[in-house]
Protein backbone atom coordinates (compact mmCIF):
# COMPACT_ATOMS: atom_id res chain seq x y z
CA UNK A 1 0.00 0.00 0.00
CA UNK A 2 2.87 2.54 1.22
CA UNK A 3 4.50 1.62 -2.38
CA UNK A 4 1.23 2.08 -4.24
CA UNK A 5 0.63 5.30 -2.46
CA UNK A 6 3.97 6.57 -3.62
CA UNK A 7 3.69 5.70 -7.26
CA UNK A 8 0.43 7.52 -7.11
CA UNK A 9 1.36 10.91 -5.97
CA UNK A 10 4.38 10.88 -8.25
CA UNK A 11 2.07 10.19 -11.00
CA UNK A 12 -0.33 12.95 -10.11
CA UNK A 13 2.88 15.23 -9.35
CA UNK A 14 4.27 14.13 -13.14
CA UNK A 15 1.05 15.00 -14.63
CA UNK A 16 0.04 18.12 -12.79
CA UNK A 17 3.84 19.49 -13.64
CA UNK A 18 3.44 18.36 -17.47
CA UNK A 19 -0.21 20.09 -17.75
CA UNK A 20 0.95 22.97 -16.42
CA UNK A 21 3.87 23.39 -18.74
CA UNK A 22 2.52 22.62 -21.70
CA UNK A 23 -0.87 24.95 -20.83
CA UNK A 24 1.49 27.89 -19.96
CA UNK A 25 3.87 27.18 -22.85
CA UNK A 26 1.33 27.50 -25.56
CA UNK A 27 -0.18 30.65 -23.93
CA UNK A 28 2.59 31.88 -23.79
CA UNK A 29 3.37 31.20 -27.51
CA UNK A 30 0.17 32.70 -28.60
CA UNK A 31 0.98 35.75 -26.91
CA UNK A 32 4.42 35.79 -28.78
CA UNK A 33 2.86 35.40 -31.91
CA UNK A 34 1.07 38.22 -31.40
CA UNK A 35 3.49 40.10 -30.71
CA UNK A 36 5.97 39.28 -33.78
CA UNK A 37 2.37 39.55 -35.94
CA UNK A 38 2.37 43.20 -34.51
CA UNK A 39 5.68 44.39 -34.39
CA UNK A 40 5.75 43.29 -38.14
CA UNK A 41 2.51 45.49 -38.66
CA UNK A 42 3.82 48.37 -37.36
CA UNK A 43 7.20 47.93 -39.51
CA UNK A 44 4.82 47.72 -42.56
CA UNK A 45 3.01 50.81 -41.83
CA UNK A 46 5.48 52.95 -40.83
CA UNK A 47 7.56 51.90 -44.35
CA UNK A 48 3.81 52.31 -45.75
CA UNK A 49 3.80 56.07 -44.38
CA UNK A 50 6.72 56.76 -46.69
CA UNK A 51 5.66 58.80 -49.63
CA UNK A 52 7.66 56.83 -52.58
CA UNK A 53 8.72 53.40 -51.56
CA UNK A 54 11.88 52.98 -53.67
CA UNK A 55 14.38 49.69 -53.53
CA UNK A 56 17.08 51.88 -51.80
CA UNK A 57 14.14 53.30 -49.03
CA UNK A 58 13.57 49.49 -48.19
CA UNK A 59 17.44 48.32 -48.56
CA UNK A 60 17.58 51.03 -46.13
CA UNK A 61 15.59 49.80 -43.84
CA UNK A 62 16.47 46.58 -43.87
CA UNK A 63 19.55 46.96 -43.36
CA UNK A 64 18.61 48.35 -39.98
CA UNK A 65 17.14 44.89 -38.82
CA UNK A 66 19.02 41.96 -38.52
CA UNK A 67 16.07 39.54 -39.00
CA UNK A 68 13.19 41.60 -41.05
CA UNK A 69 12.91 40.35 -44.72
CA UNK A 70 11.37 42.54 -46.58
CA UNK A 71 9.91 41.83 -49.95
CA UNK A 72 8.16 44.05 -52.25
CA UNK A 73 5.77 42.39 -55.08
CA UNK A 74 4.16 43.62 -57.72
CA UNK A 75 0.34 43.50 -58.53
CA UNK A 76 1.23 40.12 -61.34
CA UNK A 77 3.21 39.07 -58.51
CA UNK A 78 6.63 39.31 -59.59
CA UNK A 79 9.28 40.14 -56.85
CA UNK A 80 10.49 44.03 -56.90
CA UNK A 81 12.87 43.64 -53.97
CA UNK A 82 13.71 41.24 -51.40
CA UNK A 83 16.33 41.64 -49.05
CA UNK A 84 17.05 38.50 -48.12
CA UNK A 85 17.24 36.81 -51.90
CA UNK A 86 18.13 38.29 -55.03
CA UNK A 87 15.06 39.27 -57.39
CA UNK A 88 16.35 36.62 -60.28
CA UNK A 89 16.30 33.72 -57.84
CA UNK A 90 12.63 34.46 -56.72
CA UNK A 91 9.99 32.65 -58.58
CA UNK A 92 5.98 34.93 -58.94
CA UNK A 93 4.29 34.77 -55.80
CA UNK A 94 1.09 35.69 -57.27
CA UNK A 95 -0.34 32.33 -55.62
CA UNK A 96 1.19 32.86 -51.96
CA UNK A 97 -1.72 33.23 -49.80
CA UNK A 98 -0.65 36.29 -47.61
CA UNK A 99 0.12 38.23 -51.04
CA UNK A 100 -3.84 37.05 -52.27
CA UNK A 101 -5.10 37.97 -49.01
CA UNK A 102 -3.11 41.05 -49.05
CA UNK A 103 -4.63 42.03 -52.67
CA UNK A 104 -8.49 41.17 -51.48
CA UNK A 105 -8.26 42.35 -47.35
CA UNK A 106 -5.85 45.39 -48.22
CA UNK A 107 -3.40 43.17 -45.69
CA UNK A 108 -2.79 39.55 -44.94
CA UNK A 109 -1.04 37.91 -41.35
CA UNK A 110 0.07 34.35 -41.96
CA UNK A 111 2.56 31.74 -39.87
CA UNK A 112 3.93 29.14 -41.96
CA UNK A 113 5.90 26.03 -40.72
CA UNK A 114 9.60 26.03 -41.88
CA UNK A 115 11.06 22.96 -43.79
CA UNK A 116 11.77 21.90 -40.45
CA UNK A 117 9.43 22.00 -37.49
CA UNK A 118 12.14 23.63 -35.53
CA UNK A 119 11.14 27.15 -36.92
CA UNK A 120 8.24 28.96 -37.90
CA UNK A 121 7.76 32.44 -40.49
CA UNK A 122 5.64 35.36 -39.56
CA UNK A 123 4.71 37.04 -43.01
CA UNK A 124 2.84 40.21 -42.98
CA UNK A 125 1.76 41.69 -45.94
CA UNK A 126 0.30 45.19 -47.15
CA UNK A 127 -0.96 46.26 -50.31
CA UNK A 128 0.01 49.77 -51.20
CA UNK A 129 -1.96 52.33 -53.08
CA UNK A 130 -0.48 51.42 -56.36
CA UNK A 131 -1.11 47.96 -56.25
CA UNK A 132 2.19 46.66 -55.24
CA UNK A 133 2.34 44.17 -52.07
CA UNK A 134 4.60 44.95 -49.23
CA UNK A 135 5.26 41.75 -47.23
CA UNK A 136 7.82 41.56 -44.02
CA UNK A 137 8.45 38.60 -42.56
CA UNK A 138 10.47 37.08 -39.59
CA UNK A 139 11.39 33.71 -38.13
CA UNK A 140 11.17 32.42 -34.83
CA UNK A 141 11.73 29.32 -32.84
CA UNK A 142 7.99 27.41 -33.38
CA UNK A 143 6.47 25.82 -30.29
CA UNK A 144 7.77 22.53 -30.83
CA UNK A 145 11.55 24.57 -30.38
CA UNK A 146 10.68 26.48 -27.55
CA UNK A 147 9.05 22.71 -25.53
CA UNK A 148 12.22 21.21 -26.49
CA UNK A 149 14.63 23.98 -24.86
CA UNK A 150 12.84 23.64 -21.34
CA UNK A 151 12.54 19.97 -21.44
CA UNK A 152 15.86 19.10 -19.37
CA UNK A 153 14.69 21.82 -16.61
CA UNK A 154 11.49 20.71 -16.55
CA UNK A 155 12.79 17.01 -16.02
CA UNK A 156 14.91 18.16 -13.56
CA UNK A 157 11.66 19.93 -11.71
CA UNK A 158 9.77 16.94 -11.86
CA UNK A 159 13.24 14.36 -10.67
CA UNK A 160 13.34 16.88 -7.71
CA UNK A 161 9.43 16.72 -6.79
CA UNK A 162 9.51 12.58 -7.21
CA UNK A 163 12.39 12.85 -4.60
CA UNK A 164 10.51 15.14 -2.46
CA UNK A 165 7.01 12.70 -2.70
CA UNK A 166 8.66 9.93 -2.08
CA UNK A 167 9.72 11.34 1.14
CA UNK A 168 6.49 12.59 2.09
CA UNK A 169 4.49 9.77 0.73
CA UNK A 170 6.57 7.66 2.90
CA UNK A 171 5.79 10.19 5.46
CA UNK A 172 2.28 10.33 5.02
CA UNK A 173 1.25 6.41 4.83
CA UNK A 174 3.72 5.55 7.75
CA UNK A 175 1.05 8.00 10.04
CA UNK A 176 -1.67 6.98 8.35
CA UNK A 177 -0.43 2.94 9.11
CA UNK A 178 0.84 3.53 12.07
CA UNK A 179 -2.92 3.15 14.21
CA UNK A 180 -3.53 0.43 11.94
CA UNK A 181 -0.09 -1.94 12.60
CA UNK A 182 -0.79 -1.12 16.61
CA UNK A 183 -4.44 -2.46 16.04
CA UNK A 184 -3.60 -5.80 14.43
CA UNK A 185 -0.45 -6.23 17.00
CA UNK A 186 -2.05 -5.47 20.03
CA UNK A 187 -6.19 -6.92 19.46
CA UNK A 188 -6.68 -7.14 22.86
CA UNK A 189 -6.12 -3.54 24.17
CA UNK A 190 -7.34 -1.68 21.41
CA UNK A 191 -8.32 1.05 23.91
CA UNK A 192 -4.46 2.13 23.93
CA UNK A 193 -4.35 2.69 20.39
CA UNK A 194 -3.44 5.99 19.41
CA UNK A 195 -5.60 7.05 16.50
CA UNK A 196 -6.92 9.87 14.50
CA UNK A 197 -11.03 10.69 14.15
CA UNK A 198 -11.89 9.12 10.89
CA UNK A 199 -10.27 5.55 12.20
CA UNK A 200 -12.36 5.40 15.85
CA UNK A 201 -15.46 3.76 14.04
CA UNK A 202 -13.37 1.29 12.22
CA UNK A 203 -11.90 1.06 15.26
CA UNK A 204 -14.63 0.35 17.40
CA UNK A 205 -16.23 -2.31 15.30
CA UNK A 206 -12.94 -4.27 15.28
CA UNK A 207 -13.32 -3.68 18.84
CA UNK A 208 -16.56 -5.30 19.08
CA UNK A 209 -15.90 -8.23 16.61
CA UNK A 210 -13.13 -9.48 18.33
CA UNK A 211 -14.84 -9.14 21.79
CA UNK A 212 -17.56 -11.23 20.37
CA UNK A 213 -15.20 -13.68 19.08
CA UNK A 214 -13.35 -14.31 21.91
CA UNK A 215 -16.71 -14.19 24.02
CA UNK A 216 -17.60 -17.30 21.12
CA UNK A 217 -14.62 -18.80 21.85
CA UNK A 218 -14.68 -18.86 25.59
CA UNK A 219 -18.49 -20.16 25.09
CA UNK A 220 -17.59 -22.71 22.35
CA UNK A 221 -14.55 -23.87 24.86
CA UNK A 222 -16.99 -24.20 28.04
CA UNK A 223 -20.08 -26.07 26.08
CA UNK A 224 -17.01 -28.60 24.82
CA UNK A 225 -16.50 -28.90 28.54
CA UNK A 226 -19.73 -29.13 29.59
CA UNK A 227 -20.57 -31.54 27.16
CA UNK A 228 -17.93 -34.11 27.94
CA UNK A 229 -18.60 -33.70 31.99
CA UNK A 230 -22.19 -34.99 30.87
CA UNK A 231 -20.76 -37.56 28.91
CA UNK A 232 -19.04 -38.79 31.75
CA UNK A 233 -21.52 -39.82 34.09
CA UNK A 234 -23.52 -42.13 31.70
CA UNK A 235 -20.57 -43.70 29.96
CA UNK A 236 -19.20 -44.46 33.23
CA UNK A 237 -21.99 -46.09 34.87
CA UNK A 238 -22.92 -48.23 31.43
CA UNK A 239 -18.69 -49.15 32.14
CA UNK A 240 -19.12 -50.19 35.08
CA UNK A 241 -22.57 -52.21 35.13
CA UNK A 242 -21.58 -53.39 31.84
CA UNK A 243 -17.99 -54.79 33.01
CA UNK A 244 -19.97 -56.84 36.53
CA UNK A 245 -21.84 -58.60 34.07
CA UNK A 246 -18.72 -59.18 31.97
CA UNK A 247 -17.01 -60.50 34.57
CA UNK A 248 -19.95 -62.70 36.18
CA UNK A 249 -19.84 -60.44 39.08
CA UNK A 250 -23.08 -59.92 39.20
CA UNK A 251 -25.52 -61.82 41.05
CA UNK A 252 -28.33 -63.38 38.92
CA UNK A 253 -31.11 -61.02 40.83
CA UNK A 254 -28.74 -57.79 39.83
CA UNK A 255 -28.15 -58.76 36.35
CA UNK A 256 -31.36 -57.49 35.08
CA UNK A 257 -31.28 -54.46 37.72
CA UNK A 258 -27.48 -53.37 35.84
CA UNK A 259 -29.17 -53.83 32.71
CA UNK A 260 -32.22 -51.37 33.35
CA UNK A 261 -29.51 -48.99 34.58
CA UNK A 262 -27.07 -49.29 31.48
CA UNK A 263 -30.50 -48.96 29.28
CA UNK A 264 -31.29 -45.95 31.13
CA UNK A 265 -28.02 -44.45 31.10
CA UNK A 266 -27.71 -44.83 27.64
CA UNK A 267 -30.92 -43.17 27.00
CA UNK A 268 -29.40 -40.13 29.28
CA UNK A 269 -26.55 -40.03 26.93
CA UNK A 270 -29.20 -40.64 23.49
CA UNK A 271 -30.66 -37.21 24.60
CA UNK A 272 -27.55 -35.14 25.83
CA UNK A 273 -26.30 -35.96 22.29
CA UNK A 274 -29.66 -34.92 20.79
CA UNK A 275 -30.14 -32.01 22.29
CA UNK A 276 -26.42 -31.09 21.78
CA UNK A 277 -27.20 -31.63 18.04
CA UNK A 278 -29.99 -29.78 17.91
CA UNK A 279 -28.12 -26.56 19.59
CA UNK A 280 -25.42 -26.58 17.28
CA UNK A 281 -27.88 -27.28 14.39
CA UNK A 282 -29.92 -23.94 15.77
CA UNK A 283 -26.67 -21.79 16.10
CA UNK A 284 -25.74 -22.39 12.90
CA UNK A 285 -27.04 -19.20 10.49
CA UNK A 286 -29.74 -20.20 8.16
CA UNK A 287 -32.41 -22.69 9.62
CA UNK A 288 -34.79 -20.72 9.75
CA UNK A 289 -35.92 -21.00 6.04
CA UNK A 290 -38.69 -23.58 6.72
CA UNK A 291 -41.17 -20.17 8.63
CA UNK A 292 -44.94 -21.00 7.32
CA UNK A 293 -48.23 -19.70 8.83
CA UNK A 294 -49.30 -22.58 11.90
CA UNK A 295 -51.80 -23.30 14.00
CA UNK A 296 -49.79 -22.44 17.53
CA UNK A 297 -53.19 -24.29 19.32
CA UNK A 298 -52.87 -27.22 17.65
CA UNK A 299 -49.34 -27.84 18.07
CA UNK A 300 -49.72 -27.06 21.74
CA UNK A 301 -52.50 -29.73 21.52
CA UNK A 302 -50.43 -32.74 19.72
CA UNK A 303 -47.88 -31.68 22.66
CA UNK A 304 -49.91 -32.11 25.66
CA UNK A 305 -51.58 -35.52 24.16
CA UNK A 306 -47.70 -36.59 23.84
CA UNK A 307 -46.79 -35.51 27.64
CA UNK A 308 -50.11 -36.74 29.17
CA UNK A 309 -48.19 -40.40 30.20
CA UNK A 310 -45.38 -38.54 31.36
CA UNK A 311 -48.01 -36.11 33.85
CA UNK A 312 -49.93 -38.98 34.71
CA UNK A 313 -46.23 -40.59 36.28
CA UNK A 314 -45.86 -37.73 37.90
CA UNK A 315 -49.10 -37.33 39.41
CA UNK A 316 -49.82 -33.79 37.97
CA UNK A 317 -52.82 -32.67 35.46
CA UNK A 318 -51.67 -31.02 32.27
CA UNK A 319 -54.65 -29.28 30.46
CA UNK A 320 -54.67 -27.18 27.46
CA UNK A 321 -57.24 -23.96 27.03
CA UNK A 322 -57.35 -21.21 24.31
CA UNK A 323 -57.85 -20.45 20.81
CA UNK A 324 -56.78 -21.08 17.81
CA UNK A 325 -53.83 -18.41 16.53
CA UNK A 326 -52.00 -18.40 13.49
CA UNK A 327 -47.94 -17.53 14.02
CA UNK A 328 -45.39 -17.31 11.61
CA UNK A 329 -42.66 -20.03 12.80
CA UNK A 330 -41.21 -23.40 11.66
CA UNK A 331 -43.70 -26.08 13.24
CA UNK A 332 -40.81 -28.61 14.09
CA UNK A 333 -39.41 -25.65 16.60
CA UNK A 334 -42.40 -25.14 17.54
CA UNK A 335 -43.33 -28.41 18.80
CA UNK A 336 -39.49 -28.94 20.58
CA UNK A 337 -40.45 -25.22 22.38
CA UNK A 338 -43.95 -25.84 23.48
CA UNK A 339 -42.54 -30.03 24.23
CA UNK A 340 -39.64 -28.45 26.48
CA UNK A 341 -41.72 -26.27 28.48
CA UNK A 342 -44.46 -28.58 29.70
CA UNK A 343 -42.15 -31.18 30.02
CA UNK A 344 -40.26 -28.77 32.67
CA UNK A 345 -43.21 -28.06 34.37
CA UNK A 346 -44.53 -31.12 34.81
CA UNK A 347 -41.19 -32.23 36.35
CA UNK A 348 -40.64 -29.51 38.37
CA UNK A 349 -44.22 -29.81 39.51
CA UNK A 350 -45.48 -31.63 43.04
CA UNK A 351 -47.45 -34.67 43.15
CA UNK A 352 -50.93 -33.32 42.36
CA UNK A 353 -49.82 -29.88 41.12
CA UNK A 354 -50.88 -29.38 37.52
CA UNK A 355 -50.00 -28.02 34.14
CA UNK A 356 -51.99 -25.73 32.57
CA UNK A 357 -51.07 -24.57 28.65
CA UNK A 358 -52.76 -21.64 27.52
CA UNK A 359 -52.92 -20.12 23.80
CA UNK A 360 -54.44 -16.82 22.88
CA UNK A 361 -54.42 -13.37 21.92
CA UNK A 362 -53.63 -10.69 23.99
CA UNK A 363 -53.40 -6.75 22.77
CA UNK A 364 -53.21 -7.77 19.48
CA UNK A 365 -49.98 -10.09 20.42
CA UNK A 366 -50.50 -13.96 20.11
CA UNK A 367 -49.01 -15.92 23.02
CA UNK A 368 -48.40 -19.52 24.39
CA UNK A 369 -48.54 -19.53 28.08
CA UNK A 370 -47.07 -22.45 29.94
CA UNK A 371 -48.68 -22.62 34.14
CA UNK A 372 -47.23 -24.73 36.56
CA UNK A 373 -47.96 -25.09 40.11
CA UNK A 374 -44.58 -26.53 40.61
CA UNK A 375 -41.45 -25.95 42.91
CA UNK A 376 -40.48 -22.70 41.08
CA UNK A 377 -37.25 -20.68 40.52
CA UNK A 378 -35.82 -17.98 42.90
CA UNK A 379 -34.90 -14.43 41.73
CA UNK A 380 -31.32 -15.31 41.45
CA UNK A 381 -31.39 -18.28 39.05
CA UNK A 382 -34.09 -16.57 36.68
CA UNK A 383 -31.88 -14.66 34.28
CA UNK A 384 -29.77 -17.82 34.05
CA UNK A 385 -31.80 -20.48 33.39
CA UNK A 386 -31.95 -19.75 29.81
CA UNK A 387 -27.87 -20.82 29.76
CA UNK A 388 -26.38 -23.75 28.68
CA UNK A 389 -26.16 -26.63 31.40
CA UNK A 390 -27.34 -23.98 33.66
CA UNK A 391 -29.67 -25.71 36.66
CA UNK A 392 -31.05 -24.61 39.75
CA UNK A 393 -31.23 -28.35 41.05
CA UNK A 394 -28.46 -30.26 39.33
CA UNK A 395 -29.98 -33.56 40.72
CA UNK A 396 -33.34 -33.37 40.45
CA UNK A 397 -32.52 -31.98 36.64
CA UNK A 398 -30.41 -35.21 36.50
CA UNK A 399 -33.07 -37.99 38.29
CA UNK A 400 -36.01 -36.00 35.85
CA UNK A 401 -33.73 -37.12 32.85
CA UNK A 402 -33.10 -33.20 32.00
CA UNK A 403 -29.75 -32.18 29.90
CA UNK A 404 -29.75 -28.60 30.99
CA UNK A 405 -29.90 -27.74 27.28
CA UNK A 406 -34.14 -27.66 26.88
CA UNK A 407 -34.35 -23.52 27.69
CA UNK A 408 -31.56 -23.03 26.23
CA UNK A 409 -33.05 -24.58 22.54
CA UNK A 410 -36.53 -22.66 23.94
CA UNK A 411 -33.97 -19.14 23.90
CA UNK A 412 -32.54 -19.85 20.53
CA UNK A 413 -35.73 -20.79 19.11
CA UNK A 414 -37.56 -17.90 20.42
CA UNK A 415 -35.01 -15.83 18.86
CA UNK A 416 -34.86 -17.51 15.09
CA UNK A 417 -38.89 -16.98 15.54
CA UNK A 418 -38.84 -13.70 15.99
CA UNK A 419 -40.81 -13.08 19.41
CA UNK A 420 -39.70 -13.13 22.79
CA UNK A 421 -40.29 -14.67 26.57
CA UNK A 422 -41.53 -13.74 30.05
CA UNK A 423 -41.01 -15.34 32.74
CA UNK A 424 -43.04 -15.24 35.96
CA UNK A 425 -41.93 -17.43 38.76
CA UNK A 426 -41.91 -17.60 42.65
CA UNK A 427 -40.21 -20.31 44.58
CA UNK A 428 -42.94 -22.75 46.39
CA UNK A 429 -45.85 -21.52 44.13
CA UNK A 430 -45.07 -22.09 40.57
CA UNK A 431 -43.50 -20.72 37.21
CA UNK A 432 -45.24 -18.75 34.34
CA UNK A 433 -43.49 -18.82 31.04
CA UNK A 434 -45.21 -16.71 28.18
CA UNK A 435 -43.79 -16.93 24.49
CA UNK A 436 -45.55 -13.92 22.83
CA UNK A 437 -45.24 -13.74 19.15
CA UNK A 438 -44.96 -11.20 16.35
CA UNK A 439 -47.84 -10.61 13.64
CA UNK A 440 -47.62 -13.05 10.69
CA UNK A 441 -45.73 -10.79 7.93
CA UNK A 442 -47.59 -10.41 4.52
P1 LIG B 1 -33.20 -29.27 32.42
O1 LIG B 1 -32.95 -30.27 31.39
O2 LIG B 1 -32.27 -29.40 33.59
O3 LIG B 1 -34.61 -29.18 32.84
P2 LIG B 1 -33.60 -26.69 31.23
O4 LIG B 1 -32.71 -25.91 30.39
O5 LIG B 1 -34.87 -27.15 30.65
O6 LIG B 1 -32.75 -27.89 31.77
O7 LIG B 1 -33.90 -25.83 32.51
C1 LIG B 1 -32.87 -25.27 33.24
C2 LIG B 1 -33.17 -25.25 34.72
O8 LIG B 1 -34.23 -24.32 34.97
C3 LIG B 1 -33.66 -26.54 35.25
O9 LIG B 1 -32.61 -27.36 35.64
C4 LIG B 1 -34.52 -26.12 36.44
O10 LIG B 1 -33.71 -25.95 37.56
C5 LIG B 1 -35.06 -24.78 36.00
N1 LIG B 1 -36.45 -24.86 35.49
C6 LIG B 1 -36.85 -24.92 34.24
N2 LIG B 1 -38.20 -24.94 34.12
C7 LIG B 1 -38.67 -24.90 35.38
C8 LIG B 1 -40.00 -24.91 35.97
N3 LIG B 1 -41.10 -24.96 35.20
N4 LIG B 1 -40.08 -24.86 37.30
C9 LIG B 1 -38.99 -24.80 38.07
N5 LIG B 1 -37.73 -24.80 37.60
C10 LIG B 1 -37.56 -24.87 36.29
Amino acid sequence: MKKKIGIQMMCVVTLAILSTVILVMFAFYELFKKQVLEDLSINAHLLQAENALTVESLQRYSSNYDDLRITLIGPEGNVIYDSLVSCEEMDNHGDRPEFTEAVQNGEASIIRESDTIQKSSFYYAVCLENGNVLRLSREADSVVSVLLSVTPIILGIVVCLWILCAFLSRFLTDSLMKPIEQMANQLDHLDNVESYDELVPFIQLIKKQHEDIMKSVTMRQDFTANVSHELKTPLTAISGYSELIENGMAMEADVQRFAGEIHHSANRLLTLINDTIRLSELDSADKTDLMEEINLYAVAETCVNMLKISAENHQVSLSISGKPVLVMADKQMMEELVYNLCDNAIRYNNPGGYVAVTVGEINGEKYLKVRDTGIGIAKEHQERIFERFYRVDKSRSKSTGGTGLGLAIVKHIVAKCNARVDLNSEPGKGTEITVFFNEPRG
